[in-house]
């Protein structure tokens, strides 16, 4: 499960950010200085720091100048000024993404989540077994009973998203939300289309149950199935 490290001093904002980013199924911390973000860093397992530019001790820029000399995880700045200058200075100084306040926690959560996915092929090389599903992030590629789907791109990635979290129910907005973010447009039912389409390819390479539950009002959930 990632975890995102949030330094952030004003705790309105903080406590709706980490909300958003709990509500994907990811670890969240919260620190509320500048001074406490290497330390933390220090003890690894942070996938993706989220840091406030405007921190009571510290500035963020601050911050990431420090942990450049001995860190390369990703870093999203949070600032309240929307300026040009502050953008160019925070990917100067290392940030590798910006959003400016006021901001949606959901624009900042597809941000974090556009990150996780440029660094997965470093830390899930290789295949990942879920009951009788597997699948190689890296090479998007996923097996059912050792056969290899042939998928389109979304219909990759809506399987995809659903064995990130074996029997978790997704909401076909929650589905759009990852699998279809930069095609504007989609509608919901562009989901249930891509479910048929991958019930039948499921079909076809021998599935003999229903793997992608409905669960009506609510969206649709991954059963993986059992080994042997
Ligand atoms: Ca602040």
């Amino acid at each position: 499960m990632p975890l995102i490290l949030l330094a952030e001093d004003e705790t309105a904002i903080a406590q709706s950010v980490l909300f958003a980013l709990r509500a994907e199924g990811w670890q969240a911390e919260h620190l509320l200085l500048g001074g406490q973000v290497l330390p933390r860093l220090r003890q690894g397992g942070v996938d993706v720091l989220i840091l406030d530019v405007g921190l009571p001790d510290i500035s963020g820029f601050e911050v990431c100048r420090a942990l450049r000399a001995e860190s390369d995880v990703p870093v999203i700045f949070l600032t309240a000024r929307d300026g040009e200058l502050d953008r160019v200075l925070g990917l100067e100084l290392g940030g590798d993404d910006y959003v400016a306040k006021p901001f949606s926690p959901r624009e900042l959560v597809a941000r974090v989540r556009a990150r996780l996915r440029r660094s997965a092929p470093f830390r899930t090389e290789g295949w990942r077994v879920y009951g009788r599903f597997a699948i190689d992030e890296a090479g998007h590629r996923i097996r059912f009973d050792e056969r290899l789907l042939e998928l389109t791109r979304y219909e990759y990635g809506l399987l995809a998203a659903l064995l990130a979290r074996p029997g978790a129910v997704l909401s076909r907005a929650q589905l759009m939300d990852r699998v279809w973010e930069n095609a504007p447009d989609s509608s919901d039912r562009t989901v249930d289309t891509h479910v048929k389409t991958l019930r039948a390819k499921l079909r076809d390479a021998g599935a003999d149950f229903e793997a992608i539950k409905t669960h009506r009002g609510l969206g649709y959930a991954l059963e993986t199935g059992e080994r042997g």
